[in-house]
């Protein structure tokens, strides 16, 4: 039996974690268990999770209903290919999908990870114009402060400056970026920002395949909110210009933002559609790309296949949890649950606003945002917290909450309270 301390160094010594040195590692807790909104590390300490691990764990952790699908599953098969063989799950999953997001969405790409249904999407659009006798439309679109994944391609269309990508730069297809839309979720839209959209199109469309945004937040770029007008105007505008609309909905999927969909705070409909995090309720890595019949079957005219596969693809343990989330997901009421949620952040983060660090604070359903005026010290804010008993991990200027949906208000008050502990001792 290896110590606490043993496995703590190997860790530090063998594995790469998310966006880390491998010479000057920063500090990592290790688990031993997590049921509910606790994650409870092997020294015993337990911790309220303000993170929902990275925005996917929407249920809480080791929730019966899920474990029971999985394990059903488990019983009959974890995988089978998906090339020539399929599966209930997957079908189930499908039918699904495509009944709670907007009605011309009507086919469903499964895949591994968020990253690849963005790249997924970027080649469907691809390959979508390259049917229609438009070979040159290969390049995208994209407001800056975006993120859309780690991959080469997702990469490219992420923001340019702020991601870690200007090293691999010469390696990264070069993209149109537009400025980030204006924030602010009630502030009226700006016509000089649909105006630069405009001229991008006029310029470029003749080599742009696909517009691609994150629906009413711009989500690991920020933390930014706008007004989703914004996306009414987008969708005239790319379909005047023969552009397709690629919606990335992989951390506002799933009611985060108050809606089953960002794309709900909008009348139109993305001609693409991209969902993962939150999918397998934070238990399995899936992610999936959705279209409209008009690029499923553009694409697949005079004989044409779309050209992915992944070994994975469709994976039954996955789809099962997925399927189980999306049962458990239907059981409450979205506006409501989410609203009280963001009710109970609001007030837990509000005593913050007094504080000289912060710069402002903002919430929207189940996102609770302060933004401090200096950027924080990861690996020196990070213990802080464990210390104070809460999972919360900022970056930048920004420490937010995005709870599991079923955290009570005792809990958000907990993590508000050493938010604001936390806050006080930062330098101004
Ligand atoms: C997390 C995220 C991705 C990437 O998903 P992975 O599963 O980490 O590959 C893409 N787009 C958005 C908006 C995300 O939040």
């Amino acid at each position: 039996m290896k110590t606490q301390q043993e496995y703590l160094d190997l860790d530090k010594q063998l594995l790469w974690h998310p966006y880390t040195s491998m010479s000057k590692p920063s500090p990592h807790f290790l688990v031993e268990s997590a049921s509910g909104c606790e994650i409870t590390l092997s020294d015993g300490r337990i911790l309220i999770d303000g993170m929902s691990s990275w925005w996917s764990v929407i249920h809480g952790y080791n929730h019966p209903a899920i474990n029971s699908a999985i394990q059903h599953q488990l019983a009959q098969f974890s995988h089978v290919m998906f090339g020539g063989l399929t599966h209930k799950p997957a079908i189930e999953l499908a039918e699904k999908l495509i009944a709670i997001t907007p009605d011309d969405l009507q086919r469903v790409f499964l895949s591994d990870s968020g990253s690849v249904s963005v790249e997924v999407a970027l080649k469907m659009a691809i390959q979508y114009w390259n049917t229609q006798g438009k070979p040159d439309k290969q390049r995208f679109v994209s407001p800056k402060s975006g993120y859309h994944g780690d991959t080469f391609a997702a990469m490219s269309v992420c923001d340019p400056e702020n991601g870690m990508h200007n090293v691999f730069n010469a390696a990264l297809t070069q993209q149109f970026f537009i400025s980030p839309p204006p924030t602010g979720i009630h502030e009226p839209v700006k016509t000089a920002y649909l105006d630069e959209i405009k001229e991008t199109f006029q310029q470029h469309h003749q080599h742009i395949a696909g517009f691609i945004i994150e629906p009413v937040v711009q989500n690991a770029g920020g933390m930014r909110f706008y007004n989703p007008q914004y996306l009414n105007h987008i969708r005239s505008l790319c379909d005047e210009f023969d552009i397709l609309l690629i919606f990335d909905e992989i951390a506002t999927g799933f009611g985060r933002t108050g809606k089953l969909f960002a794309t709900d705070h909008t009348n139109i409909c993305p001609d693409i559609m991209c969902v993962g995090k939150a999918l397998t309720g934070g238990y399995m890595t899936l992610a999936a790309t959705l279209t409209n019949n008009k690029v499923a079957l553009g694409i697949s005219a005079n004989d044409g296949v779309f050209m992915h596969g992944p070994t994975f693809m469709g994976n039954p343990l996955a789809c099962s949890a997925a399927n189980a989330s999306l049962s458990l997901l239907s059981e409450y009421s979205i506006p409501e649950k989410i609203t009280q949620l963001e009710t109970w952040m609001r007030e837990a983060l509000a005593p913050c606003t007094h504080l000289e660090q912060v710069k402002e604070i903002r919430c929207l359903g189940g996102i609770g945002v302060v933004e401090l005026k200096n950027a924080v010290n990861l690996h020196e804010i990070q213990p802080k917290f464990v210390e104070l008993g809460v999972w919360i991990r900022p970056f930048g200027k920004l420490i937010y909450l995005m709870p599991p949906y079923v955290i009570t208000k005792d809990q958000i008050q907990t993590l508000g309270n050493a938010i604001y502990h936390v806050i006080s001792e930062e330098p101004c």
